[in-house]
């Protein structure tokens, strides 16, 4: 390699996210811990360049906000640009998810409920204030997951 390629590559940071692929695989959602929440595809945190900038690593955190559920352009866009608003708004949401995963493991694990009967639960004493929720079939897939997802690791 050339000392101008070496010190270009140099100037160039690595996305912690993909680690330079350019597309987040389960490897790096396991890395990230974000099984629950993330699914595999081209990486949001760098756009799929695999470089990042020491601009984007001080304002955006690597494991911020989700990655393919729900989030439309303009939100990526202002997350990227540090939008303090829009950051609180992802933090939200992975709390949200956060305490449904919680919810789901608590109620399958002690008192033996399977995914149909914990989304009926649920549903049934969902605060209507709640800042994020997700309709029946989403839940529902979402409650399956969580449980399969216990299986395969436990902790
Ligand atoms: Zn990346």
């Amino acid at each position: 390699m050339s000392i101008f390629k070496l010190l270009f590559k140099k100037s160039d940071l690595e996305c912690p996210r993909c680690l330079g692929k350019g597309f987040v695989d389960w490897e790096d959602i396991q890395r990230l811990k974000k099984e629950l929440k993330w699914v595999p595809a081209p990486c949001a945190y760098c756009d799929a360049s695999g470089k990042t900038t020491k601009e984007m690593l001080s304002k955006v955190p690597v494991d911020t906000a989700f990655l393919t559920i729900d989030l439309p352009e303009s939100e990526i866009e202002k997350i990227k640009n540090g939008d303090t608003k829009t950051l609180k708004k992802g933090r939200l949401k992975e709390l949200f998810f956060d305490d449904l995963i919680k919810y789901t493991l608590h109620h399958h694990l002690n008192k033996n409920m399977d995914a149909q009967s914990i989304t009926d639960l649920y549903l049934k004493n969902e605060d209507s204030n709640a800042s994020f929720s997700l309709e029946r079939e989403n839940l529902l897939q979402y409650i399956e997951k969580v449980i399969r997802l216990s299986k395969s690791n436990p902790e």
